[in-house]
């Protein structure tokens, strides 16, 4: 690393660092090896906690991998506090991105619809990111062309531009989260599933897993989507609707698009390796065949060809937007499913009969993982409960929002 980076790194990474006196000595497991779960490990273990993380599968092997990894603080962050939350995701990203050199692709975002009432009410809501300080804009066709000579704005007359927005590849962001916090002291274990607690009175003693039993003296409960563990574990049942998507990628293409486009139908960006992430709109066909496959949420599908299949289908209508894209290589298909609290909030915080048990379960996990993992370690280290974290606490009372 050279002087330059060195520098940079230590500035980033100093306010980082500043409960690390609070921390030192504090086990913790963080169960769940996703996005969210290594970034809390990273933060902790930078703090100065003993950190253990452990995961059933593997790393960035669920919805950290089957996530279009769109970061972004646009009109569907709602309602404000929300919202700031994700802001305070983009800007700590930045800061990751420096510190720790993760590949982060900023330029912002493109997004309309073809229904002339949603398009409407999308000028709408982007006045009103504007009050919320974000540089948003309605851009006209002659505008979108300069930006994305590439894309055709096919079923609307005008976009809406986020130019804050950015994406990232979370798979490797995963690794390099949980690299650096082994470098911290951090241990990773794989496969080793979180089994249950050991308790004694309101003291956590111990973590049951499939390999053994962990002592600590607090658990972080990252496990994403799946539905049985807050409840085994912090003895509160989190209402999730998870649903699922395709995330399907390119082989390397020639640069063909710039930024994030939001497109009816279809979601693409094209990474800074050339690969074009695919991400779709609607959802599996609502079909019998669909649903048999879909019960016991797989991740990957039967087989090879049928992940082409779905990945050609998807190019089919990326192609209406960018032509260009026609004859495209399908890398990889994959299935995610969304850790999504029926209310579309984040779920952070404890139970108060089982203190020692920290919930960390969200949609938007990749734009909020940064800022998460910073608050969630600070009231872990510290002993605190921080009001940014307040709206989202699993005691509330969950509302089903349908955002997603
Ligand atoms: C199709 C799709 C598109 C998305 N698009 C975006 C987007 O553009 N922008 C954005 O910000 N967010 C997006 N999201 C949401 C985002 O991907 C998730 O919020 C984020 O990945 C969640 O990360 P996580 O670490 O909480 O969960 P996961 O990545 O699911 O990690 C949970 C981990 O827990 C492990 N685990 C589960 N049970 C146990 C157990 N008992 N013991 C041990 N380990 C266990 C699993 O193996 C897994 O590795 C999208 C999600 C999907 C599915």
């Amino acid at each position: 690393m050279d002087r330059r980076t060195l520098l940079k790194t230590a500035a980033a990474l100093a306010g980082l660092g500043r409960f690390a006196a609070a921390a030192t000595g504090l086990r913790v497991v963080v169960a769940g090896a996703g996005i969210v779960g290594a970034s809390i490990a990273w933060h902790l273990a930078r703090a100065g906690a003993s950190v253990t993380v452990i995961d059933k599968q593997g790393p960035a092997t669920h919805a950290s991998r089957g996530t279009f990894a769109w970061i972004n603080a646009t009109w569907a962050k709602q309602p404000r506090h929300y919202h700031r939350l994700n802001q305070d995701g983009l800007s700590q990203w930045k800061t990751l991105q420096q510190g720790l050199e993760i590949p982060v692709r900023w330029g912002g975002s493109l997004e309309w619809f073809d229904r002339a009432e949603r398009q409407a009410s999308l000028a709408g809501q982007i006045a009103e990111q504007v009050a919320w300080g974000e540089p948003a804009r309605m851009l006209d066709a002659d505008e979108f062309s300069a930006l994305e000579p590439g894309v055709k704005l096919l079923g609307a007359e005008s976009a809406a531009y986020s130019p804050n927005d950015g994406a990232v590849d979370p798979v490797l962001a995963t690794r390099i989260l949980l690299s650096s916090a082994r470098s911290s002291g951090a241990r990773i274990q794989h496969p080793c599933e979180l089994r249950g607690i050991r308790t004694d009175g309101h003291r956590l003693v111990a973590v049951e897993t499939s390999t053994g039993t962990l002592p600590a003296d607090r658990l972080v409960v990252a496990t994403g989507a799946e539905p049985r563990i807050p409840e085994l574990t912090a003895g509160i049942a989190i209402p999730q609707r998870s649903t699922p998507g395709i995330i399907a990628v390119t082989r390397p293409l020639p640069r063909l698009i710039h930024r994030i486009i939001v497109a009816p139908g279809i979601h693409l960006h094209q990474r800074d390796d050339g690969r074009v992430v695919m991400g779709e709109q609607d959802g599996a066909p609502q079909t019998e065949a669909h649903a048999a496959r879909l019960q016991g949420r797989p991740n990957d599908f039967p087989s090879p060809v049928i992940a082409r299949q779905h990945g050609h289908r998807m190019l089919e209508i990326a192609r209406r937007y960018v032509p260009e894209i026609e004859g495209a290589e399908i890398e990889q298909a994959v299935i995610g499913w969304r850790p999504l609290p029926i209310d579309g909030h984040p779920v952070l915080g404890t139970n108060p009969q089982r203190p020692h048990v920290y919930l960390a379960i969200m949609h938007s996990g990749v734009s909020l993982a940064p800022a998460v993992g910073q608050l969630v370690a600070q009231e872990l280290t510290g002993d605190v409960s921080l009001d940014a974290l307040a709206p989202y606490r699993p005691t509330r009372s969950f509302r089903q929002v349908r955002r997603y």
